[in-house]
């Protein structure tokens, strides 16, 4: 007869990561990262902290206290937390927000893997490199932000930020330095890779036509369009990538590799992303 496994459960020796965030309910870094540690047979564990606004820099005090093995970071902390960490990289220093913190030598630094986590999710999922492409990013938020830096860092050809307010859309170009510029939807065309990083088609009915972040007859058969809104995941602008001859590439592989930049780094191995991939997913 074989023996049923037995079910992880939390011992003494656990090592306990976190998310923070407000809200922080839905977040999915818990099942990402849980799924991974069951699948690696390490005894540690994610859970998340419903830190309110204000009470970043106390909550940091707790994971130095409580000798936390490593923090995410999410809204509305990712600049917040700053001034408690010990040092960052200079992607989080060029972006002024931390979405990842770890230990390094008994100092916390903060890390922002948001933007290398798309450029290693294009490269594991799509196979597509982003060196020498011409990009377009619609939308200069947080995220936007990650994302132009990040490929510009991969060595993109060019890095037009498209956006609906143009002094955000300035400022999110700078990050590309000389790559950067800003643009207007008609870039779209000429793009081979295009990314919405706006909240356009979040919570749009799957399957139904939505809301899409620029005309869809912008898009050309061949481009690689990636849609970092995840909710859901085939949003409006993904089925009408697809429909157009363009390769629609949906939000969960950043998500998935940005979670997973941190997990090796706090653990010093590569996470399963199979398992992280099927936890996103909701398998
Ligand atoms: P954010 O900082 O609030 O930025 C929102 C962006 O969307 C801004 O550029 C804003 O333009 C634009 N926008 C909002 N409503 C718009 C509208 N009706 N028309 C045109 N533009 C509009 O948000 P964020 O943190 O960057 O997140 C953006 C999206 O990315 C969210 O859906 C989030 O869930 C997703 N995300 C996904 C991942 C992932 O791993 N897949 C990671 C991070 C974020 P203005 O500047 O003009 O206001």
């Amino acid at each position: 007869m074989v023996e049923p496994t037995a079910p992880w459960s939390p011992s003494g020796s656990t090592r306990l990561v976190a998310v923070i965030g407000h809200p922080v309910g839905h977040s999915r870094s818990p099942a990402l990262a849980n799924a991974a540690f069951r699948a690696a047979g390490l005894d540690w564990t994610m859970v998340a902290f419903d830190v309110a606004e204000g009470a970043a820099e106390a909550a940091i005090h707790g994971v130095r206290a409580l000798g936390i093995g490593g923090l995410m970071v999410t809204m509305p902390h990712k600049a917040a937390v700053i001034p408690a960490l010990d040092s960052l990289t200079p992607t989080a220093r060029a972006l002024h927000a931390v979405n990842s913190i770890s230990w390094v030598d008994g100092a916390l630094v903060g890390h922002n893997t948001d933007g290398e986590g798309l450029v290693s999710s294009l490269r594991h999922d799509t196979g597509l490199e982003v060196a020498g492409r011409r990009c377009v990013v619609v939308g200069a938020g947080g995220a936007a932000r990650s994302v132009v830096h990040a490929l510009a860092g991969a060595g993109a050809a060019e890095v037009v930020v498209v956006n609906r307010t143009a002094e955000r859309a300035a400022s999110a170009a700078l990050l590309a330095g000389p790559v950067g510029r800003v643009g207007s939807p008609a870039d779209v065309a000429n793009a081979d890779l295009v990314v919405n990083a706006t909240s356009v088609g979040m919570g749009a009915a799957p399957g139904a036509p939505g809301p899409v972040p620029f005309p869809i007859d912008l898009l050309q058969p061949g481009q690689v369009v990636v849609d970092l809104v995840y909710q859901p995941v085939v949003t409006p602008l993904l089925a009408a990538a697809g429909a157009r001859g363009a390769r629609p590439v949906d939000g969960i592989g950043m998500l998935v590799h940005q979670a997973a930049l941190s997990l090796e780094r706090w653990t010093g191995a590569p996470p399963d992303l199979a398992a992280m991939q099927l936890a996103a997913r909701g398998g």
